[in-house]
């Protein structure tokens, strides 16, 4: 869903419920991890010694991941281009081992008034105690006082952002009132290491062996990378799920 308001003339503000991952640039296959297994073994091979024992290599690949021998996984490199909240790269940053990020600036540029609105199957109400709870859905009338709060203050805090630039006050500056749902864009570089480890905190599963209960929207970004990754590397994929989605 995105829509732009008609009553926000004086600030053009949009508003938006979906985040967005582009993979747009990759090195990563099953076989680079099958090389640099082997390595220890058998030194260098060609691609067509890999693919002449197909069943050996999913096997290979399944003990690599059981016995978490981590370092054939790093071989490989994926760029994504994710647009999504603010709130959501503050939680993805928190990914240091094996992530390359960079981000859109707010001092070299003009922050662009496009805002996040939970969409209408975002579930708003958290029951139980932190580290047991779940989300249920939202009542109408709790979904529409959302829409409402947060469209409200969007403009308003972006309203204040023009005034201040357009009396001359710096970029880096007048961004301080926009809040945490004002949406971001980054360029993040993982290998299928560091993305199964992200994968294994920040996705909930049901083969997950480990249960982890992310922010939903740190989750949404987490699902289309893994759809990404799962065409580009079938066997580590599998593999992955079917030990427990933990990194190795
Ligand atoms: C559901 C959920 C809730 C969370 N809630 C909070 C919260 O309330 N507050 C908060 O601050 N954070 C919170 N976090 C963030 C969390 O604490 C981690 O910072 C984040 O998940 C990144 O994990 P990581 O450190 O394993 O990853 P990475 O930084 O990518 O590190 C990968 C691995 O490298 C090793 N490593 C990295 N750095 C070090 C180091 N300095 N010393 C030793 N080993 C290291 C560890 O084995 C680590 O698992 C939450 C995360 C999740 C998934």
């Amino acid at each position: 869903m995105s829509h732009t308001p008609e009553s926000a003339e004086s600030a053009p503000v949009s508003f938006r419920s979906e985040v967005t991952v582009e993979l747009v640039k990759h090195s990563a296959a099953d076989s680079d991890v099958l090389w640099a297994a082997r390595v220890s073994t058998a030194g260098e091979q060609s691609l067509e010694e890999l693919r002449k024992d197909p069943e050996r290599s999913k096997g290979l690949i399944n003990y690599l991941m059981r016995d978490r021998h981590g370092s054939p996984f790093e071989h490989n490199s994926m760029t994504f281009f994710i647009s999504a909240p603010i709130f959501v790269f503050r939680e993805f940053m928190r990914h240091r081992v094996g992530w390359s990020y960079n981000e859109e600036s707010g001092r070299y540029r003009q922050l662009e008034p496009v805002f996040y609105v939970p969409g209408g199957s975002r579930k708003l109400v958290q029951q139980g105690r932190p580290g047991k709870y779940e989300f249920v859905e939202g009542t109408p009338a709790q979904h529409e006082l959302t829409t409402r709060a947060m469209e409200d203050s969007y403009r308003q805090a972006y309203a204040a952002y023009q005034e201040m630039l357009a009396a001359g006050v710096a970029r880096e500056v007048a961004r301080a009132v926009l809040p945490v749902g004002l949406f971001s864009s980054m360029y993040a570089t993982c290998n299928a290491r560091s993305l199964m480890h992200f994968l294994g905190l920040r996705t909930q599963h049901e083969l997950a062996k480990v249960p982890s209960f992310p922010q939903r929207e740190i989750e949404m970004v987490g699902e289309q990378m893994e759809a990404h990754w799962a065409e580009l590397m079938p066997l580590t994929y599998g593999a992955f799920n079917a030990n427990g989605r933990i990194a190795p």
